[in-house]
């Protein structure tokens, strides 16, 4: 490995430690360290195109906390090492750890503050002996200019996955995913053009498009018979924008779907940060008939009362506590949790992350409503749609024995 260019990005709120911390590493012989003392600077850091090979992140930290700043390297798939560094007790260290193990992202231990040059130096030596580390190749990065001229060029388009009714084996709805289809580069998945349209105040823009083709494909998918509800990502300057509840209204009216039909899902962690706001648009949605889901739960902090006051429909347990819950204490008890918060408020519940047989059977036996995930399907563009429900029709009768 050559030490010099592994990238490394170290956050801690204390500069002091900072210091401390890049001057162990470059006596250890790593040199290209970026250091944040927040996590937004950190995110935005990454938004640019800046991925580390490691981050050493401490897990108390004002403002956004360790266990947030996981959350967000967790939607933007974060392929890279983790060390967790922390002050507190050692037991708050080892559980964050097997939450992060349950996330997927790879860890490479935890070291207690101070941290000791020799404990640092003995886990990233243990990585050095187990890898053959060659530095990745840097992603392409698109600026705000080219995810504008995406957004109002029709290159964003939306692929769909199904939610089927644990019960009957039925298709419930589908969530709506953008995706962005490059001229030159094909493809191009969320997690590479929603943060920089949220940093760059274009994701209204992107949410109204998304918006309006959904109701287009689910006015199609009707004429054949099939009748959906879809589900729309919302974000949080989305949540602020009063303006956002009449388009809405008026893009339904026009295409004359019932707002029942439209589940809009937001994030656990947006809402709580600031209620006031979302709460007016969230309460305005829900007076309009439309349907809320609180998404990615089990990821953020909510505390009851504040769920309360929020007129959700439905909660998605986040995927990192279902897949592999069968096998994980810890993503199990969030999941059991998280389940019968649901069903003492009288939400519909939603399994997100359903990926193999042992993840259906857990979701099925414990009395979840809703599974979505890549067993059931990936997701897909609308053309494929009505026979993927033909395939499901059979698959669901033979495979998961429904009538
Ligand atoms: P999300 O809302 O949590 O969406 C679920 C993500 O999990 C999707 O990734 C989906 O493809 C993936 N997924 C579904 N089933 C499984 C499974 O069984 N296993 C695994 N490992 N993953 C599964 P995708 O499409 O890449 O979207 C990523 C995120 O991007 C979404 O997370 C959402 O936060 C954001 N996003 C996507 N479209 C939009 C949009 O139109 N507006 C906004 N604001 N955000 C969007
Ligand atoms: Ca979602
Ligand atoms: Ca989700």
């Amino acid at each position: 490995m050559d030490r010099s260019a592994v990238k490394i990005l170290l956050l801690d709120d204390e500069p002091f430690i900072l210091k401390l911390h890049a001057h162990m590493l470059r006596d250890l012989g790593f040199s290209t360290i970026d250091a944040f003392e927040r996590g937004d600077g950190a995110l935005l850091h990454l938004d640019q195109g800046h991925v580390p090979d490691l981050i050493l992140l401490d897990l108390s930290m004002p403002w956004m906390d360790g266990i947030e700043f996981l959350k967000h390297l967790v939607t933007r798939a974060y392929g890279g090492r983790l060390i967790l560094v922390s002050g507190e007790d050692i037991r708050l260290l080892q559980t964050a750890e097997r939450l992060v193990r349950a996330h997927g992202i790879h860890i490479l231990g935890h070291l207690a503050k101070p941290i000791k040059p020799l404990g640092l130096a003995g886990l990233l030596a243990e990585w050095e002996k187990n890898t053959s580390f060659t530095p990745r190749p840097a992603e392409r990065i698109f600026g705000p200019d080219e995810v504008r001229h995406a957004i109002l060029g029709g290159e964003i388009l939306n692929y769909y996955q199904p939610k089927v009714t644990l019960l009957t084996g039925e298709v419930q709805g589908v969530e709506c995913l953008a995706r962005w289809q490059h001229p030159e580069h094909g493809l191009i998945e969320p997690r590479r053009f929603i943060g920089v349209a949220e940093t760059h105040h274009l994701i209204d823009d992107l949410t109204r498009v998304t918006l309006r083709l959904a109701l287009e494909d689910m006015k199609a998918m009707e004429a054949l018979g099939l009748d959906l509800h879809i589900a729309i990502n919302l974000s949080m300057s989305t949540l602020r924008s009063v303006e956002f509840v009449d388009f809405a209204a008026s893009e339904v009216a026009r295409a004359s779907v019932s707002p029942q039909d439209v589940v809009f899902e937001v994030t656990e962690s947006q809402i709580m940060r600031d209620v006031r706001g979302p709460l007016e648009v969230l309460t305005r949605l829900r007076l309009m008939r439309f349907s809320l889901s609180i998404d990615d739960f089990g990821t953020g902090y909510s505390s009851l009362s504040q769920l309360r006051d929020i007129p959700f429909d439905e909660l998605k347990i986040d995927q990192t506590f279902v897949h592999r819950a069968a096998h994980e204490p810890t993503a199990r008890a969030i999941y059991d949790a998280s389940l019968s918060l649901a069903k003492t408020l009288g939400l519909r519940s939603v399994a997100e992350g359903v990926e193999d047989q042992a993840d259906w059977d857990l979701v099925h036996a414990s009395g979840c409503d809703v599974a979505q995930g890549y067993l059931i399907a990936r997701p897909m563009p609308i053309s494929a749609f009505p026979a993927w429900v033909l395939d499901w029709r059979d698959r669901s009768r033979l495979a998961f024995g429904y009538e």
